[in-house]
């Protein structure tokens, strides 16, 4: 009777190890899927919009160039403050994208360049950027990943000085290390879909579907330029113009502040970004 029962007992044995297993890893993938919704970067930003409807107070007409890495976070802190601040930001990489992307005659010309990991020409870069900042009149702005090279910040401050303007510049140091910068950028995944460009990072916003975007269903991809070799030569050309530049503002006697986000959380650096500029909430 008994050798009757063992094989049995053996298999019931083995199909609630296999219960228990599936369990767990359910239970697990629910877990973090939960700690993502919670505590990730969207999260911390529908915080951040409760925490700073608070904000009233009048920015300044500053002008603010942030100087800082690939991948150190100019480019979410921009747009931060454009939505709670209203700073009007220039990006320089999103406008060469987006002349990419129509196949301008520009766009045409710097797309080799930009998935090298190279600069684009000085005259190039300042003539597009400047004409879309005379168009903005006099409004608080961010400049991201402008001025990049001396002859470019040069330009830029004759140009300011030119307007009255020079007083009212600052320049923020976003500080980070980068053994950071690389993994950020090696996963970071932006949407394909040119209305769309959402950007994912597989260690704090993966999408829902691996390689779908969860708003448009586009199909997400890596910018070529974050492949490895791009990063590494991207981020050997900013360790070269980072230290002339500064240099450069010094002599110039521009206002520095430095922000260190290394390990900060999104609202963390917006926190410290408004304490640095004197906006405080009212
Ligand atoms: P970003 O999105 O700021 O990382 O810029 C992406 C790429 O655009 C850079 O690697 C450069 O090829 C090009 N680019 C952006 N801004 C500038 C600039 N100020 N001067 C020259 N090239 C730029």
């Amino acid at each position: 009777m008994a050798e009757y029962f063992i094989p049995y007992l053996k298999w019931v044995d083995m199909k609630n190890l296999q219960c228990f297993f599936i369990l767990f890893l359910s239970l697990s993938t629910l877990q973090q899927r939960f700690c993502l919704q919670a505590y990730g970067p969207e999260n911390q930003l529908k915080k951040l919009e409760k925490e700073t409807t608070t904000i009233k107070q009048e920015i300044p007409n500053v002008i603010i160039t942030f100087l800082g890495a690939p991948g150190s976070g100019k480019g979410t802190l921009a747009q931060l403050c454009a939505q709670r601040l209203d700073f009007k930001v220039f990006s320089t990489g999103d406008i060469l994208r987006n002349q990419i992307a129509q196949k301008t005659e520009l766009g045409l010309q710097v797309a080799g360049i930009m998935r090298r990991g190279e600069l684009v020409s000085d005259k190039q870069v300042t003539q597009m950027v400047l004409e879309k900042y005379d168009e903005n009149g006099d409004h608080p702005v961010i400049f991201d990943g402008y001025p990049r090279t001396k002859v470019q910040a040069k330009s830029l401050l004759e140009h300011l000085k030119q307007l009255g303007r020079l007083e009212k510049f600052y320049v923020v140091a976003l500080e980070i290390d980068d053994t950071l910068v690389v993994q950020r950028l090696s996963n970071r995944l932006v949407c394909s879909n040119k209305n769309c460009q959402a950007v994912y990072s597989l260690l704090f916003r993966p999408p829902v579907e691996p390689n779908i975007c969860d708003e448009c269903g586009g199909v997400l991809s890596r910018r070529p330029d974050d492949e490895p070799e791009s990063v590494q030569e991207r981020l050997r050309v900013y360790a070269r113009h980072e230290k002339i530049l500064m240099d450069f503002y010094r002599e110039s006697g521009c206002q520095i502040k430095t922000l260190d986000v290394g390990e900060k959380t999104i609202p963390q650096a917006f926190w410290e970004f408004c304490s640095l500029m004197g906006i405080e909430e009212e």
